[in-house]
């Protein structure tokens, strides 16, 4: 219904579908050099701010936070974990980030950066539409493209730009816009899902615990003092409802048994959903007016900590190159997105796909399997070599233009 009547239409240079971190990072880079935007979601900001994910952020991650002044919140109240625990064999092996490489990363939920985002949109006047229906985007490979949704009140809205930016996460449509013949699509499907908690209980440990055990793996993560987040792996199709919350500690509490004694402080579990992952990349990431950022052109498993990471590299770059582009370079200063975008991509594929194989066990495997898991955990927790690759790569790479 590309030419049905609308009851509004505006005019901006960028329209950005999807206002997880991704739309919103952008549109905020964007604002501060000058350059209005529209947000549109279909999710209300009650649903997203409501909607548990990622808890970790890159030092340089959580630095833009505060230098490009969205909010200073995460020095105040996030945490800032210098390490994290591998814990094989029944024994915890801690992974020191600072001591190794000189970095650390934030636990800071991703929650809160969404509500960071929100409130500085809100306090600079930036245009974000949350709870849409109806998205259409129109002539993307025009010099004119147009996005056209449907208000919470029913009003039809059209928005008139000269990019589009496709931010609408891992399920979006935006992606679907690059024609079939044009785009690649590599993916990785694993055999297995996350079994994911929300408890009140008091903190177990003081940074994130990965486990692995013969019974499958778990992470120990945190949220507040008196407020945890743990996972464990489960099958693919593995249903909420077959879970008490005494079968949820009993598991967790096997995962990370062992002879030093280590137990789960145990508490009412408040949140359980079961996470279905894979690895995904679509190629190529812009397609005329259109550019794709953050899990709308790629995911990767959560083991690694690299989503949210990713979304927020991808703008970085992005609105750097959109910059350029509006400022008169025109629609070749955007050549340069994809490929620096990719290579970061990657690497992260890389890294979450190694530690998924590292610490899942894979359902049928044999007790050869798990032997040499437990060799590689140890190679990578007895050499120093090994416990700097897992930091250098756990903590992020630098961000400059010459990232190497
Ligand atoms: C359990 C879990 C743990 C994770 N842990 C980590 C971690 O520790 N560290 C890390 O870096 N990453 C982690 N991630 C990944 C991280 O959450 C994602 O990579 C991140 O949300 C990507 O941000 P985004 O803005 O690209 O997409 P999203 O946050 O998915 O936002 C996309 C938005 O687009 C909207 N949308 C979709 N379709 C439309 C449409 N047609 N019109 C308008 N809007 C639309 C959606 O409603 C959504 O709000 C984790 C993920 C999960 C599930």
């Amino acid at each position: 219904m590309a030419d049905a009547p609308v009851d509004t239409v505006a005019s901006v240079p960028v329209a950005v579908i999807g206002a997880g971190p991704a739309g919103l990072m952008l549109a905020h880079l964007l604002g501060r050099a000058g350059i209005e935007t529209i947000v549109i979601d279909t999710r209300t900001r009650h649903e997203i701010e409501t909607t548990q994910r990622a808890g970790i952020l890159e030092a340089d991650a959580a630095r833009d936070l505060v230098e490009t002044g969205v909010s200073d919140r995460i020095l105040r109240e996030g945490h800032e974990h210098e390490g994290i625990g591998l814990r094989f064999g029944g024994r915890e092996h801690r992974i020191h980030f600072k001591e190794l490489v000189g970095a650390s990363v934030w636990l800071y939920p991703q929650t809160d950066v969404f509500v960071d985002l929100a409130d500085a949109r809100d306090r600079d006047g930036g245009s974000v539409h949350f709870g849409v229906g109806d998205t259409e985007i129109l002539d993307v490979t025009t010099g004119a493209p147009r996005v056209r949704c449907t208000g919470p009140d029913g009003t039809r809205h059209e928005i008139r730009a000269r990019y589009v930016v496709g931010a609408d996460g891992s399920r979006g449509m935006c992606r679907d816009l690059v024609p079939g013949e044009r785009r690649t699509r590599y993916r990785k499907e694993y055999p297995f899902a996350w079994f994911g908690i929300l408890a009140e209980a008091p903190m177990s440990a003081p940074e994130l615990v990965y486990a692995h055990s013969e019974h499958g793996f778990a992470l120990i993560s945190q949220r507040t003092d008196s407020v945890q987040r743990m996972y464990f792996q489960c099958e693919p199709d593995e249903s909420v409802e077959a879970w008490p919350d005494d079968r949820i500690w009993e598991t967790l509490q096997a995962r990370v048994a062992g002879p030093d004694g280590f137990r789960l402080e145990e508490g009412p579990v408040l949140e359980k959903t079961v996470l279905r992952f894979r690895s995904f990349v679509q190629e190529p990431m812009r397609w005329g007016s259109l550019a794709l950022a953050g899990d709308a052109a790629h995911t990767v498993p959560p083991t690694g900590a690299r989503g949210l990471n990713l979304a927020l590299h991808d703008v970085k770059v992005l609105a750097e190159v959109l910059l350029r582009a509006l400022g008169g370079a025109g629609e070749a200063a955007l050549d340069e997105y994809q490929p620096r975008a990719l290579q970061r991509i990657w690497r992260a594929q890389n890294f979450s796909h190694w530690m998924t194989q590292l610490l899942h066990t894979t359902p049928g495997g044999s007790a050869f399997d798990l032997r040499r898991q437990l060799g590689e955990l140890d190679n990578v927790v007895a050499t120093r070599a090994g416990r700097t690759y897992l930091a250098e790569q756990y903590t992020g790479w630098p961000t400059s233009r010459r990232d190497h």
